[in-house]
């Protein structure tokens, strides 16, 4: 793992934080069907990527949104910080849940009191597919009213039933099923978090629910039918194969290149991985050669711009970054179309350091930035026969493709 970390830019304007997203993850998110081993359901990967990282991208990308507060389980830190790590400036530090849902919203409350936003968007990190336009739509009604609830009508109709026999049809007429984000205006669902606190009542299983029970106004908006919720281990198959249907997509492949040039030192980073080596590689950021090149074949694979474009050498909000963001953040560019990497493979180019000792480290490293099986990740070296600049030892090149799997029409 890498030992630098870049920071982010703090956010701006704190001062008058106008919408804030509260995204709760703090789920045990564990489910029998799922197996023992698998992970919590809000880190598992869907399109290749987590779950909870998808929903984070919907509101880092909203224009009204300004900050991001992630209420986690304690013991899922270091998940999070694989997941999620640092992948916008309008992430807030995660804050730790408790027990219930009803309990870990309030703690996310508590949290962003501090920062006194105006409104605030509270989210269930279940539900990654929340597209800009219905935070759109919760956030704009929320300029007239206390409360706002994305729902859908119910179409199914509504049967009541007691060992498995009909005991009853309901009137569907009037009923909606509640989505997330749920709008509020901050102060208004911080009071009736705390009078709930207060007086012990429980069993909230959402925060309109605590709106009403204060007496409040609720308005109701459009939901989305993409919005769902991922329960069941079927959610994700099912999920999956809407996002990858057979013969609905199709792939590109991008090409990655690049050069650092050796500098004093005692190591450089190759693939994310540290080695040991008597010249370091000369860079404004960790002068990862390889995880540059793989990011370029990535962005050039869905013809996004090139690594300088998105994270300008000249910016020194990226001296000694730790190349493994700019990788994930084309992984992320990726995923926001719909898209998912299929494979990639890289060919590093030098006379020394020996490739060959950290080639699994590095594969093991690149398959975790990208959220793909090992199997699809191919690393390998070569010299230059003493020939040109890497065979003069004065750098390392790398060439790298990535192949990328892009919905069709997207
Ligand atoms: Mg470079």
């Amino acid at each position: 793992m890498p030992t630098r970390q870049a920071r982010p830019p703090p956010l701006q304007g704190l001062d008058d934080l106008k919408t804030a997203a509260l995204i709760v993850a703090a789920g045990r998110g564990e489910r029998a069907d799922m197996g023992p081993s698998s992970l919590p359901k809000q880190y598992r990967p869907i399109g290749g990527l987590p779950v909870l990282a998808r929903a984070v991208d919907a509101f880092a990308r909203s224009g009204a949104v300004d900050a991001i507060q992630v209420v986690i389980r304690g013991e899922h830190r270091p998940l999070y910080d694989k997941a999620v790590g640092e992948a916008s400036h309008k992430l807030l530090p995660p804050v730790t849940g408790r027990e219930t849902r009803q309990e870990s919203v309030c703690a996310g409350l508590e949290a962003l009191a501090g920062l006194s936003p105006e409104r605030v968007l509270v989210h269930d990190a279940a539900r990654p597919f929340v597209s800009g336009d219905v935070i759109g739509r919760v956030s704009e009604a929320l300029s007239r009213f206390d409360a706002v609830l994305p729902a859908l009508p119910v179409i199914d109709t509504l049967k009541r039933g007691e060992n498995g026999l009909v005991t009853a049809s309901l009137d569907r007429a009037g009923l909606w099923a509640a989505q997330t984000p749920q709008g509020f205006r901050f102060a208004a669902i911080l009071a009736a978090h705390r009078a709930a606190a207060k007086t012990g009542r429980s069993g909230f299983t959402d925060d309109t629910q605590l709106i009403e029970w204060q007496g409040g106004t609720v308005r109701l908006v459009q939901g989305s039918p993409r919005n769902i919720k991922l329960t069941t281990a079927q959610d994700f198959d099912m999920a999956e194969q809407r996002m990858f249907p057979g013969g609905m997509g199709e792939t590109r492949t991008g090409f990655g290149f690049d050069v650092h040039a050796f500098c004093p030192g005692d190591h450089v980073w190759l693939c994310g991985v540290r080695v040991p080596h008597g010249r370091g590689l000369d860079g404004h950021s960790d002068a990862d050669v390889g995880l540059h090149a793989l990011t370029d074949a990535l962005l050039g694979a869905i013809g996004d711009g090139d690594i300088g474009a998105h994270f300008p050498p000249g910016d020194p909000k990226w001296k000694g970054a730790a190349s493994h963001l700019f990788l994930a953040d084309a992984v992320r560019r990726v995923a926001a179309l719909g898209g998912r990497v299929v494979n990639v493979d890289l060919t590093l180019i030098c006379e020394a350091p020996k490739i060959g000792p950290h080639r699994e480290s590095m594969r093991e490293r690149i398959a975790e930035i990208l959220v793909l099986e090992k199997g699809r990740v191919g690393v390998k070296a070569t010299t230059s026969e003493k020939l040109g600049f890497t065979g003069r030892g004065e750098g390392i090149a790398a060439n790298a493709v990535a192949t990328v799997w892009l919905p069709r029409n997207e």
